[in-house]
């Protein structure tokens, strides 16, 4: 085994084997960068793909959760429920519409929106609730959907990190009223720049969205309804994510079974692994909880084992919004004192597997 830099996400071996020069050149051809037919087709493979009736492009997932919340019609002062351990994007969107996040705690086991806790909060009548699908793992979406549905309050799924997740056949972005996606380089499904979407079922809300992407025109120069903007995906990243969508299952599978390899071989140790490793998971980050992280990471990195920290600052304690929460946060606080990602990416071969595994083991060990 050699010692060379095991990175926590790798692009050249992502995309490794991909032919991107022919859909690129074709756009080039075309001489058609914006709104064009590949922005309809991939628009029409992603829908079919998450299983849902409409899918509108658009430049990134941070612009998809603003979007999708104006389309909500979520007004300033709103209240909108969001996780606080999962980097600051929702909100982001809700601050972005003047709206107020209302942060409830999460499960500590799947690291995701606490159904009971979103139970308690839903007497405070939020505008909306944002799902994260957070490191890959779906959210208890099914029993969030019948909370929210109960009150009439719309889910919006965040599935950047989620892309093909599923329950019982079903599909991140399909449970919900409306869903975001990043595709972000490094997301599971990834462009070679920015990009995002945001998909549904409604078309009425889709017709909006479409608006609000460009400039809130129902028909050239006609501005039809206000909070517009210019948020669209390029024929060049749709061209290259459609290369790409049909490799999204294969490289998810791929992830899937690094975090298996990893789960079986650090069960019995002092650490906390992800809940699952089934097809609700889609293995974006391997997220494992520690004691001792700083340790733990200075001996992985003595071995030359990158790791991360998703998500060190839980929202609420963001310097540019820091906010005494009115809800108990404390599995939200515990959390990001204690998570860490391992290397875990389609082309990570079995032998950078096997170091990290041993890396892990032997900190353990030592530990003792
Ligand atoms: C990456 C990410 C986003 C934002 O996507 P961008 O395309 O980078 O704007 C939103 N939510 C989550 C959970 C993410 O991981």
């Amino acid at each position: 085994m050699n010692n060379d830099l095991i990175p926590l996400f790798s692009a050249a071996k992502v995309n490794a084997g991909l032919d991107f020069l022919t859909p690129i050149e074709a756009v080039l051809n075309s001489h058609w960068y914006i709104l064009g037919s590949e922005v309809k087709k991939f628009e029409e493979e992603f829908a079919t793909f998450v299983g849902v009736n409409e899918c509108i492009s658009v430049a990134n997932g941070s612009d998809a959760l603003e979007l999708a919340l104006r389309g909500l019609g979520v007004q300033s002062k709103d209240r909108v429920v969001a996780v606080a351990n999962a980097g600051f994007y929702g909100s982001t969107a809700i601050h972005a519409v003047g709206a107020i996040p209302l942060y409830v705690d999460i499960d500590p086991v799947s690291l995701t929106i606490c159904t009971k806790a979103l139970a308690q909060a839903i007497g405070t009548k939020p505008a909306a609730i944002i799902v994260t699908h957070l490191y890959g793992q779906l959210a208890n979406i099914e029993e969030i959907v019948n909370i929210a549905s109960a009150a009439g309050i719309p889910v919006l799924e965040d599935c950047a990190q989620s892309h093909g997740a599923s329950r019982n056949g079903k599909q991140a972005g399909s449970f919900g009223t409306i869903a975001c996606f990043s595709f972000y380089p490094t997301k599971n499904l990834g462009a070679l720049g920015d990009g995002g979407a945001v998909v549904t079922s409604d078309s009425l809300l889709a017709t909006k969205i479409r608006q609000l992407r460009q400039y809130g025109w129902s028909q050239k120069y006609q501005v039809a309804i206000p909070g517009g903007r210019n948020s669209r995906l390029d024929e060049m990243q749709a061209a290259i994510l459609r290369i790409k969508l049909p490799h999204l299952h294969k490289w998810n599978a791929e992830r899937r079974s690094i975090a298996k390899r990893y789960n079986e071989a650090f069960a019995g140790l002092d650490l906390q692994l992800p809940s699952s490793v089934g097809e609700d998971y889609v293995g974006h980050l391997y997220v494992v909880r520690v004691k001792d992280r700083a340790g733990f990471i200075a001996a992985l990195k003595e071995k030359m084992i990158s790791t991360d920290v998703h998500y060190p600052i839980a929202d609420h304690h963001q310097p540019a919004y820091a906010v005494d929460s009115p809800l108990s946060l404390k599995e939200t606080e515990l959390a990001c004192e204690t998570v860490v990602s391992l290397p875990c990416f389609p082309g990570l071969t079995d032998d950078e597997v096997s170091r990290v595994i041993e890396a892990v083991t032997t900190y353990f060990s030592k530990e003792k």
